[in-house]
């Protein structure tokens, strides 16, 4: 069975966490603190703070901005789970809104989804994809008259968070720029199927405008990260230093130094061979597929946007869902592994339960009942890479007809 993304696991990376095991330090520590710095040199970001998910990270900062009852969050209908719970966890209402036929987030949909209560907006890097941020950030700036201010932060700020998703995305570059300096705040998953891994794991890229201090808030954060306590685990054990204060009921979602060791290791190869490693077999797919009619490619390098090549979204053309599900099911049954990115978020039986209707998204609905993601990750073959096409044009071919 050829398997849809396991993780690249070698003896760099099962070295660096032995080390981190002999070093007598396995929480948050020197490997944590390094990787965010790494990370902010990386990405752009004037400060990074490492936590133990993506879901976490956006949580905080929802928290953070104080969105709660009353508030609502734009967030696309085409995205994982995570990007609307964490507005549910606050208390406020996820405004779902359409995609666009590139999968991500419609800045019409925004546009006409943005109330006097709408507090942030969520767009999503679908498949590493990058949205398109300098339209985004025009769109908060040009309504930042209609917004509400309740907290300070919020009147700070003058406008609607840009709460960028962007747990596909880490690399992914806009015009020049990578993923992380794009928007006030975007937030990075490295759990075990992302691009970059720590097993577990999130990183949140803070980059809000003056007169916010990223490398203060950066220190909030580390608090509000960590119980609200005033000094962290490390700072503590120092000689004579235990004592410490309580200022918050903070939350705890810390990254582990044992996590940290595994980041550092990816994040060191990442642009010299994850990525070169992963454009390799997406353009192996497109060039294979890009002769059948049927077959609906990706973006991956266009209009001054590059993806992290997170996932490999295959469109068919002309199937209904069940026809798709279909297709999956007999690529299933030739031993290949394949995904849909993404049942509609509003789909999910919580969120009917809250009175929304996937149909309500046609674009989310259309990409969703045609969408096949293939298999993607670092050590994969070409005879590999040979059989999914095989299995993928067969199956298709057998549900569909030949066209
Ligand atoms: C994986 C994923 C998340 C959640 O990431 P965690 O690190 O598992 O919390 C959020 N949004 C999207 C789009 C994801 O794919």
């Amino acid at each position: 069975m050829i398997p849809f993304s396991p993780p690249r696991i070698d003896q760099k990376t099962i070295d660096e966490v032995i080390d981190t095991l002999k070093s007598g330090w396995i929480t948050t520590g020197p490997k944590t603190k390094r990787l965010e710095k790494e990370l902010a040199a990386y990405c752009g970001a004037p400060a990074v703070l490492c936590v133990n998910s993506a879901t976490a990270g956006l949580e905080v900062m929802l928290r953070w901005f104080g969105v709660g009852p009353g508030d609502e969050v734009i967030v696309p209908a085409y995205t994982y789970a995570a990007s609307a719970n964490v507005v549910v966890h606050c208390g406020a209402r996820p405004v779902f809104v359409d995609v666009g036929d590139d999968f991500n987030i419609s800045l019409q949909a925004v546009a006409a989804a943005i109330t006097p209560r709408t507090k942030a907006v969520m767009p999503v890097d679908i498949g590493g994809w990058p949205c398109d941020y300098d339209a985004i950030n025009d769109l908060v700036r040009e309504n930042a008259y209609r917004f509400e201010a309740g907290t300070d932060e919020q009147k700070q700020l003058g406008r609607i968070l840009v709460l960028a998703d962007s747990a596909h995305s880490v690399g992914a570059r806009y015009k020049g720029r990578r993923t992380g300096s794009l928007c006030d705040v975007a937030v990075f998953s490295f759990h075990a199927v992302k691009n970059l891994t720590t097993a577990e794991g999130g990183a949140v890229a803070l980059n809000l405008p003056a007169p916010f201090s990223n490398e203060d808030l950066y220190k909030l954060l580390c608090v509000k990260t960590l119980h609200g306590q005033s000094k962290d685990a490390l700072a503590k054990i120092q000689k004579g230093n235990w004592k410490y204060d309580i200022v918050e009921a903070g939350y705890k979602c810390n990254m582990t130094d044992i996590a940290a060791a595994m980041g550092l290791v990816e994040l060191a190869r990442y642009d010299s061979d994850t990525l070169v490693r992963r454009r390799y077999i997406v353009e192996a797919y497109a060039s294979a597929l890009a002769k059948y009619d049927w077959a609906e490619l990706p973006l991956f390098d266009r209009d001054g946007r590059t993806s992290s090549f997170h996932l490999f979204a295959l469109r068919v053309r002309g199937v209904s869902e069940e026809q798709r599900d279909a297709i999956l099911q007999k690529i299933f049954d030739r031993d290949v592994s394949v995904n849909v990115h993404f049942i509609p978020v509003p789909r999910m039986s919580f969120y009917r339960s809250l009175g929304y209707d996937a149909d309500d998204y046609p674009t989310t609905m259309d990409n969703f009942s045609r969408e096949i993601s293939l298999p993607v990750f670092y050590d994969i073959t070409d005879e590999q890479i040979a059989t999914v096409v095989e299995a993928v044009v067969a199956s298709v071919e057998e549900v569909r007809g030949r066209s």
